[in-house]
């Protein structure tokens, strides 16, 4: 059952002290979650690094450095991204770290799914919420104190393993005729493509692009589609810019 954690990765955005990055370390291997992922981290390969990782040695060993956050995210196929805050200006789906735990053990059947993690001093920002599909928060008895992020992870991991050892998992694993959700990967493409044809096709004013496009993200985000369906679209999308859609094609 636990080999479901497997498929669960952590993402941490901009981190600036490497003795955060040992602890968090430790934090997943307590977890069985082995999967981690740094995004242009400050320093990584420091002895305050390995001291506190405590002998999750084998988790910094493997951890993927990546030069942004989509780049970290490729072969994921649900992002929910972590916020001291519960009370954001964005409207994003939202929900506390108990019911995230949930979310995500019934998706870790038959998908990879990734929790991301911000920046020390200032979190994760609200362009880089928008690549997710829902903000998780752990209620804090003071709004104005937040957590250290390796605490953060160790709960959030905690909440995941708990969910993954109590929940029959919601979502069949994956058979030969359900279809595979789309990665981040190809949505990054789809968005991509559907605000070019926007423009293209005078709908949207790159100008003044107001929240269309993060509405987009919103409405798509709650879709969630599959890699077919993403086709569609984008074969959709391509006949109305006169033009025929091969994958790779933007
Ligand atoms: N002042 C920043 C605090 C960032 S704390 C802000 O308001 O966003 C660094 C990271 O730790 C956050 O980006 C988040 O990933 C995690 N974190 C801290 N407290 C959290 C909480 N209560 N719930 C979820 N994640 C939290």
């Amino acid at each position: 059952m636990t080999e479901r954690l497997d498929n669960l990765c952590i993402v941490m955005v901009h981190t600036s002290h490497p003795g955060n990055i040992g602890s968090a370390a430790r934090a997943m291997k307590t977890m069985g979650v082995k999967d981690l992922r740094l995004v242009l981290p400050n320093r990584f390969n420091s002895p305050e690094t390995k001291a506190l990782a405590s002998g999750a040695d084998d988790i910094l060993d493997n951890a993927r450095i990546c030069d942004n956050l989509r780049e970290a995210l490729v072969d994921c196929h649900y992002v929910m991204a972590t916020s001291a805050r519960s009370e954001r200006s964005l409207p994003w789906p939202q929900m506390n770290a108990r019911e995230g735990g949930v979310h995500v053990a019934e998706r870790l059947t038959s998908q990879k799914v990734a929790l991301v993690f911000g920046r020390e001093r200032t979190g994760l920002t609200n362009s880089e919420l928008e690549h997710c599909h829902a903000l998780v928060h752990i209620p804090m008895a003071f709004d104005f104190f937040s957590l250290n992020i390796a605490a953060a992870i160790q709960l959030l991991c905690y909440e995941c393993r708990m969910a993954v050892l109590q929940t029959h998992p919601q979502i069949p694993p994956l058979g030969a005729e359900q279809e595979l959700p789309a990665t981040h990967e190809a949505l990054e493409d789809f968005f991509e493509h559907l605000e070019n044809t926007l423009i293209e096709t005078r709908y949207l004013d790159p100008e003044h692009p107001r929240l269309l496009m993060r509405r987009m993200r919103r409405l798509f985000g709650r879709a969630a589609m599959t890699e077919n369906e993403v086709s569609m679209l984008r074969g959709m999308l391509a006949s109305f810019q006169g033009r025929k859609f091969q994958p790779r094609d933007a």
